[in-house]
């Protein structure tokens, strides 16, 4: 790194944070960076700080939202008493794009991990509980396939099961590890209608 001057190698270390970029990438986005317009990097910039200071946890769902409801759980045309329970905000964008879920969601924000030290308290899963003492006829569980996907899920039918409401978990469908934002919408829809009953 001594090649660079400070500051580059100060960009690259922080752009080499961010999940998913390797060293090598960060290289290639900083020297990106200091060559684009001073007004597109600021633009970027302000956008990074606008996103982080005014996104939070939809109050019903958890969600990512810039208001205090999102506006799914803000809209009267969905049926608020279905609830689909996902791993994130990008699965629930996948089922979204399918255009054909009606219900509501909750984002758990991750999924239960005993390897990765990663407990019921570490997600959103008190807050589920709580909705479910409203009105609410189902729990389609949609977290994913792989190992935690399924303690999770696993986990959540436990804890609803005695509350009397419905219980699904998605059809296998969808393939084993797979994240759900890289699964196609028809195959998505396939896993929804072909939900089992636990
Ligand atoms: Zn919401």
């Amino acid at each position: 790194m001594e090649y660079y001057s400070e500051q580059i190698s100060k960009l690259i270390e922080e752009l080499g944070r961010l999940p998913g970029i390797g060293s090598k990438s960060a290289q290639r986005l900083a020297f990106y960076l200091i060559n684009q317009p001073m007004e597109s990097v600021q633009h970027l910039s302000d956008t990074i700080v606008n996103a982080r200071k005014n996104v939070r946890y939809c109050v019903e769902c958890c969600t990512l939202t810039d208001r205090e409801v999102c506006p799914i759980c803000a809209s009267a045309k969905r049926d608020h008493k279905t609830i689909m329970v996902v791993e994130n905000p990008r699965d629930l964008a996948a089922y979204e794009k399918t255009g054909q879920y009606k219900g509501v969601y909750h984002v758990l924000h991750g999924a239960i991990s005993p390897a990765l030290q990663i407990g019921p308290n570490d997600i959103k899963l008190k807050e589920l509980l709580v909705r479910l003492q409203k009105e609410v006829d189902e729990v389609i569980i949609a977290t994913n396939s792989n190992l935690e996907g399924e303690a999770t899920a696993a986990l959540i039918s436990q804890l609803v099961k005695p509350t009397g409401i419905r219980v699904s978990r998605i059809a296998n469908g969808v393939p084993v590890g797979g994240d759900l934002e890289y699964i196609d919408e028809v195959t998505l829809m396939r896993a929804l209608e072909g939900r089992v009953e636990l």
